[in-house]
């Protein structure tokens, strides 16, 4: 982090285009970019930026903004504060900066947070930070990675002056605990201060629409934003090869790519601006407030953008119209990562709103625990409920045995489900991450089932959801264990 930037700096522009945007309804396009990696030259990658932010400033169709990911893909990159620091300041209220937990410090994300409140950055979005490819659980273990929750609910107790949080959801889950856990902690994080929401990356439309329903159905109007992407057969092959964290291409979405990657450039080019388009334009349809287009890399392909969105967002005035052409364009698509295919709702696609739709729910008779799981809470319960008052190493050796204990500095198992939340290789304790893998399993091969998607089962078995959905479990964190 550059100290050399002053945290009391405030340019008292007294307003947030992109917030803005959001409260009045205004469809937004954020182009993504990342924090350049350390070996390339800081200098050039600036220069770049802010080429793209002057692309960026000159569309007047509709606001234009950057979402400036941070440590994204790879962990090896610059100071997100580096790389921004030098943009127009009269513009960065457009913006949306990403805040990576991973490899930092809560103090560390607080005063990042402060730092781009102060020099007009006013809209972060905390996130966790991914596994990296090539990973093992201990390289994983002896990186701190600070929990999205926790950020924003220090922000919540030590509020930053204009700054606006807000935070990420993976919608693009096919089991029914993955999904359920990933609305759950979404809900923790808007009960903690989040203002907006980004969804991950994702193809399925039905998803997108999932969400907005889910929001709908529990009250929730908060503004989102979808995540999309402009592929290119590089960019294709990455995620192919498990290159691009937390993101999934289906089986037949896959065989789709491989076929069009087969003609020209240019014909694979037309399928995937076709694609975006109408993507973006189901978005729209769909209640939501704007999309985040990563793979726009120049300004010309930016510019490219803006008219395809444009004509897209003007070509269809009505659900049933968009629905149609999707249908011809993608309908025939199955999504879902078989054989997992779980949506929380039956009539996505056919209608734009949920009318009479309610979710099929955690009380849906389906057996989520099972004898033994039930038992080992029972055992749990009554050694252990009193933990969270007691010393950490307090029944130790008991609480490593049942519980799966791994020596946190401070002991969260009352409000865990009695389970060690630092089972989690990233030591989250307040819910999944986005990386959960369809079948349920951690994203770190070898570890079995998310340890989190337990806790969801039990709790749902318990009916005690709302502990997954309020309140902010602090961390336990790895560098003071050192
Ligand atoms: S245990 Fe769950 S939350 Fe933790 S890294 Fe694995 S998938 Fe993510």
């Amino acid at each position: 982090m550059d100290s050399g930037l002053q945290l009391e700096m405030n340019f008292e522009l007294g307003i947030n285009r992109f917030r803005n945007c959001l409260d009045n309804g205004v469809f937004s396009l954020l182009i993504e970019t990342n924090a350049p990696a350390l070996d390339t030259e800081l200098d050039h990658a600036v220069s770049r930026l802010a080429e793209l932010d002057k692309a960026a400033a000159a569309v007047s169709a509709f606001l234009v903004g950057l979402a400036i990911t941070d440590k994204f893909p790879y962990s090896n990159s610059w100071s997100v504060i580096d790389f921004i620091r030098k943009l127009p300041a009269e513009r960065r209220d457009r913006h949306v900066i990403y805040l990576s937990g991973m490899g930092t410090t809560l103090q560390e994300q607080l005063n990042t947070a402060k730092i781009c409140a102060g020099e007009g950055f006013l809209n972060v979005v905390p996130v966790s930070g991914s596994i990296q490819p090539g990973d093992g659980e201990r390289d994983v273990r002896k990186r701190n990675y600070v929990e999205s929750v926790n950020v924003l609910d220090i922000l919540r107790r030590e509020p930053v002056r204009q700054l606006f949080p807000g935070c990420v959801v993976n919608p693009f889950k096919y089991t029914r605990g993955s999904s359920f856990s990933q609305y759950y902690k979404l809900i923790r994080k808007l009960n903690l201060g989040a203002s907006f929401m980004v969804t991950q990356l994702g193809w399925d439309i039905a998803k997108l629409q999932e969400l907005r329903w889910y929001l709908s159905w529990r009250g929730l109007y908060y503004p989102s934003l979808a995540r999309l992407c402009m592929l290119t057969p590089e960019r294709v092959e990455d995620v192919l090869r498990g290159h691009v964290p937390g993101i999934l291409i289906p089986e037949s979405f896959r065989r789709v790519l491989v076929s069009e990657s087969r003609f020209s450039l240019n014909q694979f080019e037309a399928a995937q601006w076709r694609r975006l388009q109408l993507c973006v334009a189901g978005c729209k349809m769909l209640g939501f407030s704007g999309v985040q287009i990563a793979g726009i890399d120049t300004p010309e392909k930016l510019n490219v953008a803006v008219r395809r969105i444009s004509a897209a967002l003007s070509e269809f005035d009505n659900f049933p119209q968009w629905m149609a052409a999707y249908r011809e364009h993608l309908g025939q698509l199955d999504m879902s990562p078989y054989p997992y295919s779980f949506y929380v709702f039956d009539k996505l696609l056919a209608q734009p709103f949920p009318i009479q739709e309610s979710p099929k729910m955690r009380h849906s008779g389906e057996a989520v625990v099972g004898r033994w799981e039930k038992f080992g809470y029972g055992l749990r319960e009554f050694m252990f409920s009193q933990a969270h008052e007691q010393a950490p190493n307090e029944r130790i050796a008991l609480k490593k045995l049942l519980a799966g204990c791994r020596g946190c500095s401070v002991c969260r198992l009352p409000m865990t489900m009695y389970m060690c939340p630092e089972k989690c290789p990233k030591g989250m304790a307040n819910g999944p991450c986005g990386g959960t893998r369809p079948n349920g399993d951690c994203e770190l091969a070898g570890q079995g089932e998310c340890v989190h998607l337990k806790i969801a089962r039990t709790a749902v078995w318990r009916n005690e959801v709302d502990l997954l959905e309020e309140g902010c479990l602090a961390q336990s964190p790895r560098f003071e264990k050192k």
